[in-house]
């Protein structure tokens, strides 16, 4: 889908170029890269993303903590987050601050990307 703004939101380099690559090949546009949550928030000020990759387990600021306060600044942000094995937990409390889209580590740059596209057209309802 052309014209989709990403932000990825990961501590691990390789992950931003397994989202980058596939997002690319797709026609996204990859606005912002974040290593932590702290820079994740920030970004999303400055550059709006359509969407965001959002892993969980980050230094400095965590990824369900960056998630509520993106959410605070727009309650309609698009947050896809990355979830890795033994955060059960967080997943759960990321459901109960309304995040609706998740994805298992480990995937493909192909999955998220039909994750991603899945998101926008359920918003059209098509
Ligand atoms: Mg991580």
């Amino acid at each position: 889908m052309k014209g989709v703004k990403l932000m990825i939101v990961d501590d691990s380099p390789a992950i931003h170029v397994i989202i980058e690559r596939a997002a690319i090949a797709n026609g996204y546009e990859v606005c912002a890269h974040a290593k932590n949550g702290d820079e994740a928030v920030k970004l999303y000020e400055s550059t709006r993303p359509d969407v965001i990759t959002m892993d969980i387990t980050m230094p400095v600021k965590d990824g369900l903590t960056a998630s509520k306060e993106i959410l605070a600044q727009n309650p309609c942000a698009k947050i896809l987050m990355l979830s890795a094995m033994g955060d059960e937990e967080i997943v759960k409390e990321a459901k109960d601050i309304g995040i609706t889209h998740f994805m298992k580590k480990p995937f493909k740059g192909e999955d998220i990307v039909n994750a991603i596209n899945n998101m926008i057209l359920g918003e059209t309802g098509e």
